[in-house]
């Protein structure tokens, strides 16, 4: 298990001191699209974990091998390098379809390939489940909220998205990701669920993605500047990869089809997140300020109460203790095993 821990696993937060959801029902088949991905690779270690047969489909253009590669040799792991927008035939029970790039560096790198993911990726995945009768779970985000009128943004909240911006690639693909899985739901009976995460953050997520937790870790460990975007006024909520697992696989394994938002309330400005960067890395690191990129949303939170409702999850690991377990993850792999400068 050391091994696992370090691949970058997130140990023992990863089942929330409640019951094991696996306890429930063992042995089935999964699809984890994008399961070589920072999220879908935490997902596959719990699946596995509870006794599952996982399927990983992956086309590594923002996965790698190095997140799964500990389950190799094990029979009841399978990896297929496949990309979502062309078909596949699989016999499944469930399939949680997280295939997309998520951060926005590497969505905007290929907008067209990004909404062909969204659209037709889902799409095939949504026909999968309807001729095998699989349970499908849709990764969206509360991007669907683009810049938001309403704070903190509750379920039922249709959004401010701008259609032709830069950004419309990934948020209105996610939201006719969303109409799809709802068309499927109602017209062909295909048994659907909803996540709408908020930003998240942990082991293994890309070192150079561009989001703000991985720009800002990397750069103070490496001695360099952050750069605040903006004015750094903006505010995000941020949630460990662990606390969102948690939630994806209550919602499938729940009664409700959503959309559920999964994220953690705790709100921070880009300047107070850049502060939590100095306590626990570097007290001197430095700030540095640069231009924001364009549509960029100005505050996001999500409101939780129906997923505590609904399906009793809430976030347990707040910024300050998730911190640091990314830090040690991305102290490794800057510095190496050997630490030159691991400290
Ligand atoms: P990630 O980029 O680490 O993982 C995405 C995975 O999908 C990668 O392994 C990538 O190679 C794979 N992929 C991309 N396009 C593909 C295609 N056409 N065919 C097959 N595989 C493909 O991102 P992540 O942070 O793990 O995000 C996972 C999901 O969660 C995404 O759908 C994302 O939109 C959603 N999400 C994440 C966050 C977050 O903060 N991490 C927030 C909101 C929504
Ligand atoms: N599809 C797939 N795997 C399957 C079943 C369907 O990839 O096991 C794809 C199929 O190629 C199609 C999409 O899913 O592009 C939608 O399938 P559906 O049967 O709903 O629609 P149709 O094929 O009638 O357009
Ligand atoms: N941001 C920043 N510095 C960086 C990267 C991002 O200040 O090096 C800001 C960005 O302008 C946005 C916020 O951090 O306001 C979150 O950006 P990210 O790309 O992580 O995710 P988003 O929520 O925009 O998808």
């Amino acid at each position: 298990f050391s091994f696992q821990q370090n691949r970058g696993g997130i140990g023992s937060f990863s089942s929330g001191g409640k019951i094991p959801l696996g306890l429930k029902r063992k042995g089935l088949r999964i699809v984890v699209t994008g399961g070589a991905g920072f999220v879908g690779s935490h997902l596959v270690d719990r699946l596995i974990q509870r006794g599952d047969s996982v399927i990983v489909v992956d086309n590594f253009f923002t996965g790698r091998k190095e997140n799964v590669m500990h389950h190799f040799g094990n029979p009841r792991f399978e990896l297929i390098r496949h990309d979502v927008v062309e078909p596949l035939l699989l016999e499944v029970d469930q399939i949680y379809h997280l295939a997309c790039p998520a951060s926005p560096v590497h969505y905007k790198h290929n907008p067209v390939k990004t909404i062909k993911t969204n659209v037709v990726g889902t799409l095939n995945m949504l026909g999968l489940a309807k001729r095998v009768g699989a349970r499908f779970l849709l990764t969206s985000t509360s991007e669907v909220y683009g810049d938001p009128l309403q704070h903190p943004q509750v379920e039922t909240y249709w959004g401010n998205v701008n259609p032709i911006g830069v950004r419309s690639c990934y948020d209105e693909g996610k939201r006719t990701a969303e109409t799809l899985t709802m068309d499927y739901h109602r017209g062909a009976g295909v048994e659907v669920r909803i996540a709408r995460i908020f930003n998240t953050y942990g082991p293994r997520m890309c070192i150079d993605d561009g989001r703000v937790v991985s720009n800002f870790v990397a750069q103070a460990l490496r001695k360099e500047p952050m750069t605040v975007y903006g004015d750094g006024k903006q505010t995000r909520s941020f949630q460990y990869v662990s606390d969102l697992v948690e939630g994806l696989m209550r919602l499938m394994e729940g009664e409700h089809v959503g959309p559920f938002n999964l994220g953690n309330p705790g709100e921070f400005t880009m300047l107070e997140l850049a502060q939590v960067v100095q306590e626990t890395i570097d007290p001197n690191a430095k700030i540095v300020f640069r231009p924001n990129t364009e549509d960029d949303p100005h505050k996001r939170k999500p409101d939780i109460n129906k997923a505590k409702d609904l399906l009793g999850w809430e976030p347990k690991v707040p910024l300050r203790k998730g911190l640091p377990m990314m830090v040690t993850d991305f102290r490794q792999r800057i510095f190496g095993d050997h630490k030159e400068d691991g400290g």
